[in-house]
C-alpha cells in the first residue's frame, strides 16, 4: 500500500488513551494507572469486564470497557524500546501518535530505531505481568536488544506477555534463550486473518499467515504458554481461523475490532479511495448483528476472549445472555 505523499493530516482528538500511549513511546515504560493482575494473563480490568458482560448490565459494561481499553485488559505494565515498526499497519495507533506528536517525519514510521535510553532504563519492580512490546514489533534486526529487555523484565520479578506479529527466527531464538523461564512467559501472536491478501493489505510488512501459524506451533511444541490476538480481526473466515489456531493455543484467543481506524489511517497517510472502500467494507462486517452472532457462537468457549470493542456491542444490545 502506497502511503500518501502529502504531509500527514493533523487531527485534534487527544484522549487519555492517546496521552498514555504517547508516554509509553516517550519513556519506554507505561505510566498508566495500574491494572493489577489477578493471575497470569488476567488483569482486574479484564475480570471486571467479563463479569460486567455476564451480568448484562449496560452501565457496568460501559464503565468496565472504558477501564479495560487497550493494553490495560492484558497487563499491568507496558515497555517499548524501539521507535517505528517495519510492519507498517495502516491503522497503527503508535504510528498515529508518533506522527501527531511529530516524533517521526512523515512516512518514516517503518524505519525502526533503537531507543538506547529505554533499553538502558531500569525496569520498575512490583509488577506482575509486563506486556512487551506494545508499540512496536520484534523484528529480526532488533532481536538482540529486545532479548536483553526481556531478560531485564524477568529479572525485575515480572512475568512477561510477548505480543508480536511473529517471525520464525525471532520465536526460535526467544524459545531457546528463555527456555528456563517458560513458566513466566506467555506468547501472544497477532493473527487477524488466515488470508494473506488481507494481511498484506492491512499489515503490509508483516509475516505471512503460514509463518505466524508456524510460530504458534513452534512455541506450543516447546512448552510455552501460547495465545493469539485477533485484534484487529479482519473479518472473512473467522471460524476457520479459530479452528486452525485453537489446537496450538494454551491460553486464549482474543477477538476485537479495529479501533479508530479511519482517523488513524488519515494521520498515517493511508487514506485514499482504495483504503476507504476497504475500511468501509470492514466497518460493515463489524455490524452489531455480526459481532453478536460471533459472540453467541463462542460465548461458551473459555479459550475465546473478547476485547472491550466487542464486549461493549454485546452489552449494548443486551444479547449476551442465554
Ligand atoms: S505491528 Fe503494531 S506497532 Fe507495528 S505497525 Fe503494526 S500496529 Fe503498529
Amino acid at each position: 500500500m502506497e502511503r500518501n505523499s502529502e504531509e500527514t493530516i493533523a487531527i485534534d482528538n487527544t484522549s487519555f488513551e492517546d496521552t498514555f500511549e504517547s508516554l509509553v513511546a516517550t519513556t519506554g515504560t507505561s505510566t498508566a494507572p495500574a491494572a493489577p493482575v489477578l493471575k497470569k494473563g488476567i488483569t482486574e480490568a479484564d475480570a471486571a469486564l467479563t463479569a460486567a458482560v455476564e451480568s448484562g448490565d449496560k452501565e457496568k459494561i460501559e464503565k468496565a470497557a472504558s477501564e479495560a481499553f487497550g493494553t490495560r485488559q492484558w497487563a499491568d505494565q507496558t515497555i517499548n524500546i524501539i521507535s517505528g515498526c517495519k510492519v507498517g499497519c495502516l491503522g497503527c495507533f503508535a504510528a498515529e501518535i508518533a506522527y501527531r506528536y511529530k516524533r517521526v517525519a512523515a512516512g518514516e514510521w517503518t524505519k525502526e530505531k533503537l531507543n538506547e535510553r529505554a533499553l538502558d532504563a531500569k525496569v520498575p519492580s512490583g509488577h506482575k505481568l509486563t506486556m512487551f512490546p506494545s508499540a512496536h514489533n520484534i523484528s529480526p534486526e532488533f532481536l538482540e536488544p529486545c532479548e536483553k529487555k526481556i531478560q531485564q523484565i524477568l529479572d525485575s520479578g515480572s512475568d512477561i506477555l510477548i505480543v508480536i506479529k511473529p517471525w520464525r527466527v525471532v520465536v526460535e531464538s526467544i524459545c531457546a534463550r528463555f527456555a528456563l523461564y517458560k513458566d513466566r512467559i506467555i506468547f501472544r501472536f497477532t493473527i487477524g486473518s488466515n488470508d494473506n491478501e488481507v494481511l498484506k493489505f492491512w499489515e503490509p510488512g508483516g509475516p505471512s499467515f503460514e509463518e505466524r501459524l508456524d510460530c504458534l506451533k513452534y512455541a506450543y511444541d516447546h512448552g510455552f504458554e501460547t495465545s493469539v490476538s485477533c485484534e484487529p480481526c479482519w473479518g472473512g473466515d473467522v471460524d476457520g481461523l479459530i479452528a486452525t489456531l485453537k489446537p496450538y493455543t494454551t491460553d486464549s484467543i482474543w477477538i476485537g475490532k479495529m479501533n479508530m481506524g479511519k482517523a488513524r489511517m488519515k494521520v498515517n497517510g493511508y487514506w485514499n479511495a482504495e483504503t476507504e472502500a476497504k475500511h468501509n467494507e470492514l466497518m460493515a462486517w463489524y455490524s452489531d448483528e455480526n459481532m453478536i452472532a460471533l459472540y453467541n457462537r463462542y460465548k461458551n468457549d473459555p479459550t475465546i476472549r473478547w476485547k472491550e470493542s466487542i464486549a461493549k456491542v454485546v452489552g449494548k444490545r443486551g444479547d449476551c445472555k442465554d
